[in-house]
């Protein structure tokens, strides 16, 4: 469907963020086996919630806040700004704000630990002008040394260590993904197969496979629709799966035909007539059926 421009920007800003951690993680392969690390932690301390990025626990805490800034960046005292003079909220605040709840929040649990933060830049294309020399930031350059720095660092775990983390785990409060998720429903959404590799929805349909005009991939009619069934559900869990249904989401396909038997060559049908639908059979036997109905099938 079409997002709203607060909707698109919001999405953006998500998919970068996640770039960016992906990114980071990548590069803490290496010393993560000296720490125990947390990521993504949302945690509340006096009705204040606050996340965190990744915490790596040994003798000190490190806590790090990672973006995925990408263009030119300056500052003037305390303000940040676009390379277009845009401002943008302080990241080394949003930084503090963290460091500082979760210190109140250790103490409070009986722990007294030293938290040292640091923001880390992970865009190799992203530059900040006018930055002091003390500000506690790593740029993308500088993460091969940090990770050396880390590993100097390197100790046993101690129960210590192990115990605050299953505490700040147990605090970790799971939102609904749901409840950051655009209202959408299936009549408002665009039917069609996306591609795979590339999401776009320029994929033709031929008589056993599905080719995408945008980056040429092929994918076998049959995974195709197992896959856009995946995405029915994860879209809709409440909602009947149906050969109707599926039919109109995978809509290059012309025919009834093919939808019903990969549904009821993967699925159960469950009840009768019209109001019969299809339920999620043991999974085992689906990746088995899989592998072994590849190609075989026709529009
Ligand atoms: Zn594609």
């Amino acid at each position: 469907m079409s997002l709203s421009p607060k909707e698109h920007s919001n999405y953006l800003y998500l998919e970068k963020g996640y770039e960016g951690e992906v990114i980071f993680d990548r590069w803490m392969e290496e010393v993560e086996k000296g720490f125990l690390v947390l990521n993504d932690l949302l945690l509340e301390h006096g009705n204040t919630k606050f996340q965190i990025d990744s915490l790596f626990l040994s003798q000190i805490i490190h806590l790090f806040e990672v973006k995925n800034f990408e263009g030119d960046y300056y500052i003037e005292g305390d303000r940040w700004y676009t390379n277009n003079g845009v401002e943008i909220n302080n990241p080394l605040i949003q930084m503090k704000r963290a460091e500082s709840l979760l210190r109140r929040m250790i103490r409070e649990l009986g722990y007294n630990m030293n938290i040292e933060s640091t923001l880390v830049f992970v865009n190799p294309n992203f530059y900040l002008y006018q930055a002091p020399r003390n500000l506690p930031i790593i740029f993308p350059n500088q993460i091969p040394r940090l990770l050396i720095n880390l590993q100097k660092q390197f100790s046993p775990i101690k129960n210590t260590h192990t115990n605050l983390a299953e505490r700040l785990l147990s605090l970790h409060s799971h939102d609904s993904p749901y409840s950051r998720l655009p209202e959408y429903s299936f009549d408002r959404l665009k039917k069609g197969i996306a591609c795979s590799q590339c999401h776009s929805m320029n994929t033709i349909v031929t008589r056993k496979a599905l080719i995408c005009t945008n980056c040429g991939k092929r994918e076998t009619i049959h995974e195709a629709v197992l896959r856009n069934i995946r995405d029915i559900q994860l879209l809709f869990p409440e909602e009947a799966l149906t050969v109707n249904r599926v039919h109109e989401w995978c809509q290059p396909i012309k025919t009834k035909k093919a939808i019903r038997n990969i549904l009821s060559e993967n699925y159960t049908l469950d009840g009768f007539g019209p109001s019969s639908r299809y339920v999620t059979v043991d999974k085992s036997s689906l990746e088995k059926k899989d592998t072994h109905m590849e190609g075989e099938l026709s529009t």
